[in-house]
């Protein structure tokens, strides 16, 4: 059984198109996928009617929230929701407000490249995403290679759009701690993403993975291309502590990053139980 929960389509920042995240999913023997494009839920139609006979769909999305990261600041976190309602009322509202700021931000990321003389243009830019679709940092590193600055998106990132990097700003404020209390309300399951992924930005400490899952926080991402021997190690040991789900996952973004789907892997029980606690929506069979 080859299962992998984290995954984006066109309907965020990956670059396969739902349908087509599916058929690569057929294609690398995976048994059961979660699409979980950032912000949004506008890819699970498309998604769900390209199923195969016997693959699994499992509905999510990726939330970027702001967490206290338990050495007296704030960093960014990542929330994968799974097999919430679509349609909770708090859901809509919260998802349309991030898309929109994303927009905004992009823009003003955009505005500021431009300023330096660098040939991007912020209206052109947010005119190719879709109105549906959630606009992030790939975008603009796509125009960035497109324009000849940089030969890939990850040379982008390194140069220009990381969390370190000289053209960062953030892209939502939403308290992680709410963010669970709304999943939890819309009837479905949350679990923390790449939460020791260091090279991308500062990271929060077990601590506060243990005040998350004190409010609600239903498991932890271990199996992450960006989490080291030692990540790993350390989330493991702090999932059995506090009796956390567990999940592996590539993150796969197309040809956006070198990642494979299914280059990490969840454990069929592990799915099992986020679909026993999930009353949102059910996993859906092709
Ligand atoms: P944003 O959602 O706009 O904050 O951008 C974050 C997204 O950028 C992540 O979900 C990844 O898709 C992508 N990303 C972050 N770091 C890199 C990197 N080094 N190379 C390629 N893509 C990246
Ligand atoms: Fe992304
Ligand atoms: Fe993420
Ligand atoms: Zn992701």
């Amino acid at each position: 059984m080859r299962i992998d929960l984290h995954t984006h389509s066109t309907a965020s920042d990956g670059t396969d198109s739902p349908a087509g995240l599916v058929a690569a999913a057929a294609v690398a023997g995976l048994d059961a996928l979660a699409i979980t494009d950032h912000d949004t839920t506008a890819g699970w139609e498309e998604a769900r009617a390209a199923l195969p006979p016997g693959m699994r769909l499992v509905r999510g999305a990726e939330l970027s929230c702001v967490s206290p990261d338990g050495r007296g600041g704030h960093c960014t976190v990542h929330l994968l929701a799974y097999l919430f309602d679509p349609e909770a009322e708090a859901v809509v509202r919260e998802y349309a407000r991030a898309r929109a700021e994303r927009r905004g931000r992009l823009a003003r990321i955009a505005d500021l490249m431009a300023a330096d003389g660098f040939p991007v243009d912020a209206e052109s830019l947010l005119a190719a995403v879709p109105e549906e679709a959630t606009a992030g940092r790939p975008h603009l590193a796509m125009a960035l290679m497109r324009a000849g600055v940089v030969s890939s998106v990850d040379e982008a990132f390194a140069r220009f759009l990381s969390d370190r990097g000289r053209y960062y700003l953030p892209s939502s404020r939403t308290p992680v701690e709410s963010s669970i209390e709304m999943i939890r309300r819309a009837g479905g399951v949350t679990v923390l993403a790449h939460a020791f992924a260091a090279h991308r930005g500062p990271t929060v400490t077990g601590e506060v993975i243990k005040d998350l899952a004190g409010v609600g926080l239903a498991g932890v991402e271990v199996n992450h291309p960006d989490h080291d021997e030692d990540a790993r190690k350390r989330l493991r040991r702090l999932a059995d502590e506090l009796d956390l789900i567990t999940t592996g996952s590539s993150d796969y973004h197309g040809t956006n990053k070198v990642i494979a789907l299914g280059q990490e892997t969840t454990a069929p029980e592990m799915l099992d139980e986020i679909a026993r606690r999930a009353t949102g929506v059910p996993v859906v069979e092709g």
